[in-house]
């Protein structure tokens, strides 16, 4: 949406210095004064829909703390991951990530940018001076409706002007539980009996943006007791947890997935989180400390349960060390969820109807309930206010749990090619992604075409 803009006056707004608070070092004094002033002073309703209307008039006044903080907060509203300020030729443009995909919030006009560039770089603790290079930062804030908000910034010089993108961090969220990520039935008994193994490796694979962290993240939050001794490491720690030891690795100094690890052991852990398994020394030094007596989480850049135990036989790791340490690994898809206000079914063609049957015959028994496959019909959203038009709000995982056995682990040592891997797999319980695509379709949570869109 685009802002008619009042005459884009001389006022002190157009300046590259940002306003009043130049002589103020402490970039958190900075925003916490900004935020309970500008509390005070706004609009109490912090809809959506009142929250736009109020950025669009502090855009058009030139109020630029306010025009800062009201892009944070509704960003905030909205479910927004990320917050892109971006000038193009003879404007900026806003715009907001959310459910994955971006979305035009805004416009502003190039004359204030130099503004909001310095008041967030100010916010953030970067040089305002620094024109040239990109920069990154971090800043806490409070948003008018009060949730507590870290913002990872960086910035870029292009050939327009400055961008800006604000990763936010909604440290008042609440970590979902593993059924509010979609784990169900037969997927979360196994998750629940890996988070009650006393040592061993559980991976969870999928590529970027895929919610991996997520699920590891509500995983430990499981198993965040008194008792045990928490350590992770990460690159970088999204979300805090009370009660573990979190770490931020920091490869340009070499400290690496690797060296925190070994550090761990030295630290008397129960349960141990890497961040990432790339390399061959990563994993085995997670093996080795699965094989000493603890449990360790990781994540792995790979498409399927089973590609993953490739990948590691292709890091250099022994088929023995594998099948003796890996309990458990969970592949994992996000998609989007129908927009609950505008849903309606339908009947799906011919043969994706067949495909469906087809899918979930190969469902071992007793994971699908048979009255599903009768009638079908699936789902979707035809568009409406509440969700842009999108027909999609939200997102939910769609998951491969696979559990490591007797059988799966003397077929590895044999050797065995992946397709028998999979098969095996399949036939000892695992629902692969498109199977449980298909069933989270025709309950009406998902979109048909999201499966087809993640998973072959
Ligand atoms: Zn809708």
């Amino acid at each position: 949406m685009s802002v008619p803009i009042a005459t884009p006056s001389a006022t002190p707004v157009a300046s590259p210095v940002p306003p009043q608070n130049t002589a103020v070092n402490t970039a958190s004094v900075v925003q916490q004064a900004s935020a309970t002033a500008a509390a005070a002073a706004v609009n109490k309703k912090n809809t959506p829909a009142a929250l736009l209307a109020q950025l669009e008039d502090s855009i058009v006044a030139g109020n630029i703390p306010q025009i800062v903080l009201s892009m944070i907060t509704y960003a905030t509203n909205v479910g927004s991951s990320d917050i892109h300020i971006e000038p193009l030729e003879g404007v900026v443009r806003i715009r907001f990530r959310v459910d994955g995909v971006l979305r035009v919030l805004i416009e502003y006009p190039t004359n204030i940018h130099p503004a909001i560039v310095s008041r967030v770089k100010i916010m953030s603790g970067m040089k305002i001076d620094e024109q040239r290079i990109p920069q990154d930062g971090r800043m806490q804030t409070v948003t008018q409706d009060g949730r507590n908000l870290d913002l990872r910034v960086s910035t870029l010089p292009t050939v327009n002007g400055e961008k800006i993108v604000m990763r936010i961090q909604d440290k008042s969220k609440t970590i979902p539980d593993l059924p509010d990520l979609g784990i169900e039935g037969e997927n979360l008994k196994k998750m629940e009996r890996f988070t009650k193994l006393p040592n061993g490796v559980i991976l969870v694979s999928g590529p970027t943006g895929s919610g991996k962290t997520n699920t590891l993240y509500s995983t430990l939050n499981r198993l965040n007791q008194v008792g045990v001794n928490i350590m992770t490491f990460e690159d970088p720690v999204e979300y805090q947890m009370d009660g573990l030891n979190q770490s931020q690795v920091k490869p340009e100094i070499d400290y690496s997935f690797a060296y925190g690890l070994r550090t761990a052991l030295r630290q008397d852990p129960d349960i141990i989180m890497v961040g990432e398994i790339r390399d061959q020394e990563t994993i085995e030094i997670g093996i080795r400390a699965a094989l000493t007596g603890h449990l360790v989480l990781s994540t792995i850049h790979t498409n399927s349960a089973v590609s993953s135990l490739t990948r590691i036989l292709d890091m250099g790791v022994k088929p023995f060390l594998i099948t003796a340490s890996i309990r458990g690994i969970i592949a994992q898809r996000l998609v989007r969820k129908i927009c609950s206000d505008c849903k309606e079914t339908y009947q799906p063609e011919a043969a994706i109807l067949q495909d469906i049957k087809t899918e979930l015959s190969k469902v071992p028994q007793g994971q699908l309930d048979p009255e599903l496959l009768t009638n079908i019909t699936l789902t979707k959203g035809k568009g409406c206010a509440k969700c842009g038009d999108t027909g999609t709000a939200g997102r939910i995982g769609i998951f491969e749990i696979m559990e490591m056995d007797r059988e799966l682990s003397a077929l590895l040592i044999k050797g065995a090619s992946e397709e028998e891997l999979v098969e095996t797999a399949q036939k000892n319980g695992m629902i692969s992604l498109k199977q449980d695509g298909y069933i989270k379709a025709l309950h009406g949570i998902i979109p048909i075409e999201e499966v087809y869109r993640v998973a072959q």
